[in-house]
């Protein structure tokens, strides 16, 4: 990103802010440095309805962005924007793709060309091979390099990370990604997990490997947002609706993180959750947290003006190999929310 010298400017009196503002304890100059990233699928009307939303609910997103003044950048752009510390646009968005269907190339192309929206396809590149049906074509994503997309990389096989070996998860990476180099030339090293599944170690792996990796779970991404696995939105299905579409691209990072348990892997069927909670423009009192849906139980350690660690505890229920806790606060001045969420995985559980 160009930042031209007024806005460098703000930056660094932004910044100045901070660190005054940090010697006398002040609240309220939390630097809300946040983006959201959405992840789709097919945009299609004849595919799965889980992973799929119409044309017109699509466009219906793209047009929501463009006329309440969202930045829509590419993800690379906003990461280095992130990691350099510069000053990011108020409303700041980036579309992903995953698998590299047929539609994003016919039918989700033209319309954020039509935008002037910028994206990111995740691809695995076994189908892509061969020429599965449903998928795109390397001339296809061909096209798409060409006009600016970025092409992550998504396994050679689409294979989640907890039903291989570290040894076979390298060499399905880089395998891949020696694919998209051979078809594509160079392209930024973004991994995104099938499934949206993964273990400590496989995070390990993935930065080992030089990757930004991109999960599936709710959030927006800031500052101290885990970049081995960044949250996305998925808006598709039941997610498609604009009111909701809206509401979570207007999403702030929620300065958020578990402490315990140590992994998302788990075999219990409500595990409780340690979660540290930074200080933002939000009340303490109006954070929430849900399971499905449902409310949790939070316990401070302490009182919870005192403390930045709570328990959140919830019931048992039934459940399937991936599910998510959500945790939410609104914005003490904005129409917009602070959201964090922490996904699980039983991997005991078929995919
Ligand atoms: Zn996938």
């Amino acid at each position: 990103m160009q930042l031209d010298s007024r806005s460098k400017r703000r930056s660094l009196s932004m910044r100045a802010l901070v660190f005054l503002c940090a010697q006398l304890t002040c609240v309220n100059a939390y630097s809300e440095q946040s983006a959201v990233i959405s992840v789709y699928h097919h945009v299609s009307t004849s595919t799965p309805a889980s992973t799929s939303l119409s044309p017109e609910a699509f466009r219906a997103h793209l047009r929501f962005l463009a006329e309440n003044d969202f930045t829509v950048l590419p993800v690379t752009e906003i990461i280095g924007e992130l990691n350099r510390g510069g000053e990011l646009p108020n409303k700041l968005v980036a579309i992903t793709f995953d698998d590299g269907y047929e539609s994003i190339y016919s039918t989700a192309f033209p319309l954020l060309q039509e935008f002037g929206f910028p994206f990111t396809v995740f691809i695995s590149t076994g189908p892509i091979d061969r020429q599965q049906k449903g998928y795109m074509t390397w001339e296809q994503l061909a096209l798409l390099r060409d006009a600016g997309v970025i092409i992550g990389n998504h396994g050679t096989e689409h294979k989640s990370m907890l039903e291989q070996s570290l040894d076979q998860a390298r060499a399905d990476i880089r395998n891949a990604q020696s694919r998209i180099t051979a078809e594509l030339g160079p392209q930024p090293h973004l991994f995104a997990y099938p499934y949206g599944e993964y273990s400590n170690a496989s995070k390990q792996l993935i930065a080992e490997l030089g990757y930004i990796g991109f999960a599936q779970s709710s959030g927006a991404t800031g500052p101290t947002t885990d970049q081995t696995a960044l949250p996305r939105f998925p808006l598709a299905g039941i997610y498609a609706g604009l009111e909701g579409a809206a509401l979570k691209y207007s999403t702030l990072a929620f300065d958020a993180e578990m402490r315990a348990p140590e992994s998302a892997e788990t075999s219990l069927s409500a595990p409780s959750a340690t979660i540290r909670f930074g200080v933002g423009a939000y009340s303490r009192a109006r954070i929430a947290c849900f399971d499905e849906g449902d409310p949790m139980k939070i316990a401070w350690k302490g009182t919870a003006e005192g403390s930045d660690e709570a328990t959140i505890t919830t019931t048992q229920r039934e459940r399937g190999r991936r599910w998510n806790y959500v945790c939410t606060a609104p914005h003490r001045d904005q129409n917009r929310y602070f959201w964090f969420s922490q996904p699980w995985f039983d991997s005991s559980k078929p995919l």
